[in-house]
């Protein structure tokens, strides 16, 4: 029978935003292989299982090991953050994969930092949202310019992934400032910082606030459309129901 591998959404962090379905297949694993930090974010209930890691940016040769494990016949577990298939391992595992016909994969769903961010946010993205990440590690920066300015057009809701890093500082600002070009200055924003971690942090603020606050590579920002609000301290984005206020409602009677 084909050896599986699970490619596991594990969620933002805790075990409780993880799906059960990814819990029942990290428990049915031999293997867990992940980046480190995630492996730890993981806990003690997966430490009797083989835990296997490279470190940051060797993606392929952790995609290679999970392939090399499930030949030896073992189960095996990929683990990712968020979604697997949300700037994760998912499709560098299926490009792979070509070379072990054998292999089948499994991507198992888990909860994006756009949607764990956007609950602690209130609802910034209950209309029509694209998600765009400012990372030009894989990405010509001109690219990820004009998709900014296309959905700056289109009057979408925006998530920023990978707003910042140790070596791009300044790429949230940059986002902004290329924003700011055809959105006003008052435009409500928010971010959120570790999601489901310790030292979560969000904040509720405008576009040009935004543009110069410090966000770290645990961030995940989100820009309004133009009739976003800020309700309450909560970053809204507003389906268009015509609601009657109770004072309307007060005064006809
Ligand atoms: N596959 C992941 C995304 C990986 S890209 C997912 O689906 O969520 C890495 C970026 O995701 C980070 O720079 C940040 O913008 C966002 N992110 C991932 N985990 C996060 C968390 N716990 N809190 C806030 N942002 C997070």
């Amino acid at each position: 029978m084909a050896n599986n591998i699970y490619i596991v959404g594990m969620g933002p962090g805790s075990e409780e935003m993880m799906t059960g379905e990814a819990l029942h297949a990290l428990e049915q694993s031999d293997v867990i292989i992940g980046y480190t930090v995630y492996l730890d974010l993981l806990g003690s209930r997966f430490k009797g299982k083989e835990l296997m890691s490279t470190p940051m940016r060797q993606e392929e040769k952790r995609c290679r090991m999970c392939f090399e494990e499930a030949e030896k016949g073992k189960k095996v577990s990929l683990v990712c953050s968020g979604d697997a298939g949300i700037y994760g391992m998912a499709s560098l595992m299926y490009e792979i994969g070509k070379e072990y016909k054998d292999i089948e994969l499994s991507v198992i769903p888990g909860v994006t930092a756009a949607n764990s961010g956007a609950a602690l946010l209130g609802a910034p993205l209950n209309h029509d949202f694209c998600v765009i990440s400012l990372s030009d590690l894989l990405t010509p920066w001109d690219k990820i310019e004009k998709r900014l300015q296309a959905a700056a057009e289109g009057d979408f809701a925006i998530v920023l992934y990978n707003p910042s890093s140790h070596k791009r500082k300044d790429y949230l600002m940059r986002a902004c400032d290329i924003l700011l070009g055809s959105m006003e200055k008052e435009r409500a924003c928010g971010y959120v910082e570790n999601i489901g971690r310790e030292h979560t942090k969000v904040a509720a603020c405008t576009l040009e606030e935004l543009r110069n606050r410090e966000v770290n590579m645990f961030t995940t920002v989100f820009i309004g459309n133009s009739g976003s609000e800020i309700i309450n301290g909560k970053l809204i984005t507003k389906r268009g129901y015509q609601i009657e206020r109770n004072s309307d409602i007060c005064r006809d009677n």
